[in-house]
């Protein structure tokens, strides 16, 4: 059996081509695994405030090192999560239950009810809680974005029909766990960025640098205490959380969904030919297997693209 996550099915959906790349070929670029380090740390430091809030928050950032090449790494991170900290520690809403559960389950073929023998749907839920006051089991997914999360914003509004959450209502069932709710958890990334030292400066009379000019890069610690500034200015910017529900007709729709998807992934592998998609090259920024399909580089070139050992590593992680 095969496992059909949803990060797959989303990179299929965009285009067969770059599906063949990264989930058959385990091509991946190599500039997004570092972009993805930033996500993935965040997400470590949040799995353990929601075991054990500040304590395990602070233990998780204790083993993350100074990283001389990035010096303002750590200093977001450690801004960003104790911001978060101190916005949501007191609320005292959810007792959790789980984190990082891995999930696998049959894909069901909605007009026959019967489970695929190709496929089964594979994900890792986040966290799992029990909201206190109703006692409701809830799902909780984390997300950091560049996108804006305001909370009339379109990143919402995609969420609706979004199939990785109906997978993990479907997924937390698998595990025992009657999910009545989900609780989207979302950090943005800082758009201000840290000071750097201005090349051409230019002098006042007084002597001092004009406004916007600087005579050094900027300290990572006085970066650390202006980021934080900035969040407790306008916490609503940098984090957002809302509940997403889902209906019997979106989880039948959502089964729809998948198991098209299923069937025309076993299609394309069949006849190993995986059509290209022209129009989502650069629709959302460049596509990362664009130098590729232009004729301008090999999928084989290692400076570009490393091979993973696995087409799903977000899910061995925690495997
Ligand atoms: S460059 Fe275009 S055709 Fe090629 S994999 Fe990316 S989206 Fe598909």
């Amino acid at each position: 059996m095969e496992l059909l996550t949803n990060s797959a099915r989303r990179k299929f959906g965009t285009c067969p081509r770059a599906f063949y790349f990264a989930y058959k070929l385990k091509r991946r670029p190599k500039k997004d695994q570092e972009a993805l380090y930033f996500g993935t740390v965040v997400h470590k430091v949040l799995e353990a405030w929601w075991i054990s809030r500040l304590d395990g928050m602070q233990t998780v950032l204790d083993t993350i090192l100074d990283n001389s090449e990035k010096p303002y790494f750590l200093p977001t991170v450690r801004a960003l999560m104790y911001a978060y900290n101190n916005l949501y520690a007191n609320e005292n809403l959810y007792e959790t239950i789980a984190v990082e559960k891995y999930f696998e389950c049959p894909l069901i073929n909605p007009e026959t009810g019967s489970p695929s023998k190709t496929w089964v749907l594979a994900g890792k839920i986040d966290a799992i809680a029990r909201e206190k006051e109703l006692s409701k089991i809830v799902i909780i997914e984390h997300k950091t974005t560049s996108e804006d999360i305001a909370p009339d914003s379109s990143y919402w509004m995609r969420l609706k029909i979004d199939g990785q959450i109906s997978g993990y209502y479907l997924g937390a069932r698998s595990l025992g766990f009657d999910a009545q709710d989900c609780l989207y958890d979302v950090i943005k990334k800082p758009t201000i960025k840290p000071f750097k030292e201005t090349a051409e400066k230019k002098y006042k009379a007084d002597g001092t640098l004009y406004a916007n000019m600087h005579a050094a890069d900027e300290e990572p610690s006085a970066w650390e205490k202006r980021l934080s500034e900035d969040i407790l200015n306008r916490p609503e910017f940098y984090f957002q959380r809302k509940r997403i529900a889902r209906t019997e007709s979106d989880m039948e729709e959502y089964l729809y969904d998948a198991w098209a998807c299923g069937r025309e992934i076993a299609d394309a592998d069949r006849m190993n030919r995986w059509p290209r998609r022209p129009n989502a090259c650069i629709g959302f920024g460049e596509c990362e297997y664009f130098n590729v399909c232009s004729g301008c580089a090999s999928i084989e070139d290692d400076n570009l693209y490393v091979t993973l050992e696995t087409p799903n590593p977000e899910l061995e992680i925690i495997k």
